[in-house]
């Protein structure tokens, strides 16, 4: 669809395509306004009642009576949207078969931005101090001081410390909060890359001076920045985003998660002199707002922040850092299905950028891409300092005496019982978030499910209430069986966090046990501060799920036990594997990263799994050899292409004649090579009160699937009550 490259510019009357973010799969003809348009240009323009945002494609294609034609309403004051960005727009929508107009929403995922210029007030700390104090005030207060860097405006700061806006207004009268007018987007503060940064390692240094060469190169070059947990990596990547903004280029750092996103502001304001631009779901409108423009007219030299800020919309981006390059919160699974770690590659390859991908445990993917030599490799030697990778010992759990409703073995109790005994920290590592993945009927053998999914309802006593991990609908904890009607027999089977923090209470009835699961819905900087208190030593036993193996520093910690090691490798996941090992590193990573040197004991049933033998010998590259040449084998990625559709809707039968029909139209795929499996109940076939089928089309690494796919797709009228979604590389098969 593109019509870039013609022509640029367009004088007033002259006929131009729009492309809006309306779900329209064309483009619209307007009329060029007054003054005309330039390619790139963010107008509005009317749509039936409605002025809705487009941008400028190209000229208009017309065959229709001109003078019909309506004019756009205007051009908006932003930067243009630059050539680059509208070829990688369409090249991520030719590659995830998404519509230009969702390309475009994720382009433009800001409020306001048709906005004239304007001021506005925001809100910081006065001077006095109010003599009467109230719990709102000291809300309002300690927002402000926990927000310095951000500008509030009033509703948001009423919101965030949960007040009404008189009490903000109370305390501007008592010149308790300083009201101030400013514009509404101002610059951000200027990093200064020549600032000294830590005193490296020698590895360290040797690493980021091979970052720094591709950098100077200003062209494309993808490298894989690998080196355990706590090797110094974010410091080395930090030499990159110094050479980049020393050639006054942007540079994009994107994290797995929010929570990360603090401490890492923090570090480039020590590295830098003041804190770069942040993008992610928990940033402010206005903020948001101030950060789109900014970054397009040049005035962000940095931004921090999660998958979508990809999608910016960069003047000069000279860098991209993928840190935990391995992370499956980089795949977006609805709406565009699109891995933000492989489009940050094919960004940077149309802009001449250096894309920097950093882990401790790379996906196969990349390390496949590093083995080819399609991507550099830099490899960073031990810890940094005197810290040591920790001992791996597995636990049998064939010979160890469990009790029953009991999860820490005899073994591992004693050895968190010497890690208390010598004022020690431990993790209980444990991937399941609640208190009981199941909850049954003693008398009949009832499991509650929901209602609406082919899920059971996970047992939360947090919440107090059962909950279905896919849709997110609760039921208060049935007392009585649902089914047979039989009072007291229900049963919680399995565990949870909070059922192993139970377990440890009672175990270790004199330690502080603290809980860390995505449940617990802190801010990012609560939870950070949370985070901050417990490696303190605030816990001696700290209980947590996958959250806790993402990037954050427990300097006390020297004991870690791994709850169920096995538990990932159920279901035939393609990437099982993969993922066991790596999650189970990193959790074991968290162990001695300061002094003392830790040790990470595995619970397993089969100790001789290659996968756990691979993971207690440590041997990466081993692993990581044997499993491609398996997958190379199979003839599935990195080393073949997937594709996986999923037929959905509320009537089974229509489901599958849409699955059928598909399954029966496969002429085009044949002969591009492609086989094509299903259809298959999904794993999960019913969410949400959908019914799910699914399809997995195989191929080729280097058929080109994505044309035959779409055409596949659009011969077969499918009813309105029923979806077709694609995903590319599909990392998810539920
Ligand atoms: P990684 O990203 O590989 O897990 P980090 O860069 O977070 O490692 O480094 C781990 C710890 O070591 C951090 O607390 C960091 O501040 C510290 N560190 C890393 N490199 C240096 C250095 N050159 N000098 C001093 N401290 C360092
Ligand atoms: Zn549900």
């Amino acid at each position: 669809m593109t019509r870039t490259g013609e022509k640029s510019y367009f004088e007033a009357g002259t006929l131009v395509a729009v492309l809006t973010a309306e779900p329209i799969n064309r483009f619209l003809d307007y009329k060029a306004p007054e003054g005309g348009v330039f390619v790139g240009s963010f107008v509005q323009v009317p749509l039936g009642p409605r002025k809705v945002l487009g941008v400028v494609w190209g000229a208009g294609v017309g065959g229709f009576d001109l003078s019909k034609a309506r004019p756009v309403s205007q051009v908006l004051d932003v930067a243009p949207m630059r050539e680059e960005m509208m070829v990688f727009l369409q090249k991520v929508a030719d590659y995830t078969l998404t519509p230009m107009s969702a390309m475009l929403r994720l382009a433009t995922r800001a409020p306001g931005l048709g906005d004239p210029i304007s001021m506005r007030k925001v809100y910081a700390l006065g001077d006095v101090e109010p003599d009467r104090i109230t719990d709102a005030r000291t809300r309002v207060l300690n927002v402000l001081r926990e927000n310095k860097a951000s500008r509030l405006t009033k509703k948001e700061l009423a919101d965030l410390a949960g007040v009404t806006a008189s009490v903000v207004d109370g305390l501007v009268k008592l010149k308790a909060v300083a009201e101030v007018e400013t514009p509404r987007d101002t610059a951000y503060p200027k990093l200064d890359p020549m600032m000294a940064g830590l005193e490296l390692s020698e590895s360290q240094k040797t690493g980021g001076d091979a970052l720094r060469a591709s950098i100077a190169e200003q062209t494309y070059s993808t490298t894989l920045l690998k080196g355990v947990t706590g090797s110094g990596k974010t410091e080395v990547y930090m030499e990159a985003v110094a050479e980049c903004l020393a050639q006054g280029r942007q540079a994009l750092v994107l994290l797995p998660e929010i929570a990360l996103t603090v401490e890492f502001l923090d570090r480039v304001e020590k590295r830098f002199g003041a804190r770069p631009a942040e993008w992610h779901s928990g940033v402010t409108m206005t903020e948001r707002r101030r950060c789109w423009r900014m970054i397009g007219d040049g005035k962000a030299q940095l931004v921090v922040g999660a998958r979508s800020a990809l999608f910016l919309p960069y003047q000069n981006l000279g860098l991209i850092i993928v840190d935990e390059e391995h992370d499956t919160s980089y795949k977006q699974e609805e709406g565009v299905f699109y891995s933000a770690r492989d489009m940050a590659v094919m960004r940077a390859s149309i802009v001449g950028a250096s894309v920097v991908l950093a882990s401790a445990t790379p996906s196969l993917e990349t390390w496949a891409n590093a083995d080819a030599g399609k991507y550099k490799r830099v490899d960073l030697e031990g810890r940094f300092g005197t810290a040591e990778l920790p001992d791996m010992e597995p636990i049998d759990l064939r010979m160890e005496e469990m009790e029953t409703q009991s999860w820490i073995s005899p073994a591992l109790h004693g050895e968190v019982q010497s890690r208390l005994d010598k004022g020690e920290q431990s993790l209980l590592f444990l991937n399941r978030r609640g208190y009981a993945p199941v909850t049954v009927c003693r008398a009949c053998g009832h499991q509650v499910g929901c209602d609406d999914c082919d899920a059971r309802m996970v047992e939360h006593k947090y919440h107090g209430q059962l909950i279905c991990h896919q849709c997110g609908e609760t039921k208060p904890v049935p007392t009585k069986c649902p089914n047979c009607d039989v009072e007291g027999r229900m049963a919680a089977v399995g565990p949870g966090v909070e059922r192993l923090a139970e377990e440890a209470e009672v175990r270790f009835p004199d330690a502080k046990i603290e809980v860390l699961s995505s449940d617990m819905a802190l801010s990012a900087r609560a939870l950070k501060e949370r985070i901050h208190s417990i490696a303190a030593g605030e816990a001696d036993i700290i209980i947590g799920t996958q959250m806790v193996a993402k990037g954050h520093n427990f300097p006390l910690l020297t004991c870690v036990g791994v709850i169920d090691a096995d538990l990932g490798l159920q279901g035939g996941d393609l990437r099982a594997a993969e993922r066991t090992f790596q999650l189970i590193r990193q959790v074991a990573g968290r162990a001695g990263r300061a002094e003392k040197r830790g040790v990470a004991f595995i619970q397993t049933h089969q100790p001789d799994h290659p996968v756990i033998q691979a993971i207690m010998k440590g041997e990466e590259e081993e692993f990581w050899r044997a499993e491609a040449a398996q997958r190379r084998e199979a003839g599935v990625p990195p080393y073949g292409r997937l594709a996986g559709i999923v037929i959905s809707g509320p009537d089974l039968k229509a489901v599958y004649d849409v699955a059928t029909a598909l399954s029966r139209n496969i002429e085009g795929l044949r002969q591009i090579g492609a086989d094509v499996f299903g259809p298959a109940p999904a794993p999960i076939a019913r969410v949400r009160g959908n019914h799910r089928v699914r399809l997995l089309v195989k191929a080729a690494k280097t058929t080109h699937i994505q044309p035959t796919l779409e055409r596949w797709r659009n011969s077969i009228k499918a009813p309105n009550n029923v979806r077709i979604s694609i995903d590319i590389d599909p990392q998810s098969f539920y």
